[in-house]
């Protein structure tokens, strides 16, 4: 079925970019002169090849993308100072709308999101449209404390002053339908799972779309059809891990946007019907000291070195309290069932895809990686790689035992064998919220503001039928049903 697939991700695929200096950028983000010339170039670039506007994106504590645009020609200004955003953006829930029990729920306060200009490029040059990445910042300059890219970045610096280097890529999987005026969901594209046929029906959306992510120049390893009706995948090539996150925000901004010329909604929810497989969000990991890779090459279980034993240990330990951030909706609990290819175990296997953490053993050029299979596109990109960055570098400093890989089907084996997740989102939050390691890497702010978000939605969920809470993020991002 559809893990007949392959991992989908070649970690022989070195970063297109030599992003080392990334977090030290926005560190040191600070107003002066050099930012200013420095853009002023870049612009200037940028106008040379047909770029007019530029889009400044964050991702907020629900995992939407927010926005502002501005003129390409202002880009040296909103380098240095910045776009205003409301700190209250945080608050808004899946839906949009504002839980006011959230402490973020207030009108007051402003933030500058400022363009990482080390991830600055064409979003849709067709129409003139140049994206980057932002970093919200207070007035004084300081990097804002709940800023998801922010803590990522630190993650990322912190790994490497470690002496460690790690590479992710994301696989995107989403489906696409006719626009019914009931919501009822039809799938735009004909043809079985992983289907030749399915290609051919959707050769000129497909054709589209990668045509749309080469002009945005994010490198893709992969795209096909998936298992489920309308269902497609994408496989994004390694990177550095803030530069992975970027990728993910800005291709599904590609998908969307390609859909919506074809007249079709596309979904990126963990659910889009009760009957359906769901979309996943996998994130593949590997890591390496000094150059070496933990993740293969040992004489452990499946090459395992005993680092790579002990960072595997770390994550499987903090998987529970990562599950928030890898799973974000209520909805994404529903598509956590056995069998749906979502991996709702607490275990670790060798080429296992109900297991959540696979192990992908190196072959064919590809370094051997780990794959997170439970996340799913509802997860902020920032937060769960800081959080996943964070996790291994605990695992490693506190080496645990490391249980044997499970074979088989978890849903077979005993209870103490493969425990399960957790199966929803209350049960989720309360290992977050409880979570030294997450305190510590995110900050209390941080940590009680993301948990407070996740409460919103399980408020809003609560007041939900099973069929409506699903109909409410079946578009998600987009909202179509109750709110
Ligand atoms: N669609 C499955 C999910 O929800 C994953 C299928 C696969 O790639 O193995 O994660
Ligand atoms: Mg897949």
């Amino acid at each position: 079925m559809a893990g007949a697939a392959e991992s989908g991700n070649d970690f022989g695929v070195s970063a297109c970019l030599a992003v080392t200096d990334l977090p030290r950028a926005i560190a040191s983000h600070d107003a002066d002169d050099s930012v200013h010339a420095h853009a002023a170039t870049l612009m200037a670039e940028l106008l040379e090849r047909g770029l007019r506007r530029l889009a400044v994106t964050f991702v907020n504590h629900a995992g939407s993308v927010l926005v502002k645009g501005v003129p390409l020609e202002r880009l040296p200004q909103v380098a240095r100072h910045g776009v205003g955003f409301s700190p209250v953006a945080d608050a808004f829930g899946a839906t949009g709308l504002i839980d006011p029990q959230q402490s973020l729920a207030r009108p007051d306060g402003d933030l500058r999101l400022r363009p990482d200009l080390t991830a600055l490029g064409p979003l849709d040059p067709a129409s003139g449209w140049a994206w980057a990445p932002g970093v919200r910042h207070e007035r004084n300059g300081d990097v804002y404390s709940l800023d998801q890219r922010g803590f990522c970045a630190r993650q990322q610096t912190a790994l490497l002053a470690a002496g460690l280097s790690a590479q992710v890529g994301f696989e995107i999987e989403w489906m696409v339908g006719l626009p019914e005026p009931d919501g009822e969901w039809i799938p735009a594209v004909v043809g079985g799972p992983y289907s030749a046929d399915r290609l051919v029906q959707g050769l000129d959306y497909l054709t589209a779309v990668a045509e749309a992510l080469d002009a945005a120049e994010l490198p893709w390893l992969q795209l096909h059809p998936e298992y489920g009706a309308g269902q497609f995948e994408l496989s994004l090539a390694a990177a550095e891990p803030l530069r992975a996150a970027d990728r993910l925000v800005a291709a599904r901004l590609v998908i969307q946007q390609v859909s919506r010329r074809f007249g079709w909604i596309c979904s990126f929810a963990p659910l889009v019907t009760a009957e359906l497989v769901g979309n996943g969000g996998h994130l593949h990991l590997s890591v390496a000291e000094h150059g070496v890779a933990l993740l293969g090459g040992g004489a452990g279980p499946a090459g395992l070195t005993p680092k790579g034993e002990a960072l595997l240990a770390g994550l499987l330990e903090h998987l529970p309290a990562l599950m928030p951030l890898a799973c974000a909706l209520a909805v994404s609990y529903r598509r956590l069932a056995p069998g749906r290819w979502a991996a709702p175990f607490r275990v670790w296997g060798v080429e296992n895809r109900e297991a959540a953490l696979r192990l992908v053993p190196a072959a064919g050029g590809e370094s051997a990686h780990l794959e997170l299979k439970v996340a799913d596109l509802s997860a902020n990109p920032y937060l769960l790689v800081g959080a996943v960055l964070a996790a291994v570098q605990e695992g490693l400093r506190c080496p645990r035992c490391l249980p044997p890989p499970l074979t088989g089907d978890p849903a077979t084996a005993s209870p103490a064998e493969a425990p399960r997740l957790p199966q929803t989102l209350t049960e989720a939050v309360l290992a977050f919220a409880a979570s030294p390691l997450l305190r510590e890497a995110m900050g209390e702010g941080l940590q009680r503001t993301v948990a407070e978000a996740r409460q919103a939605e399980v408020r809003r969920s609560d007041a939900l039928t099973d069929a409506d809470l699903i109909a409410s993020t079946r578009a998600w991002p987009f909202a179509t049903g109750p709110a």
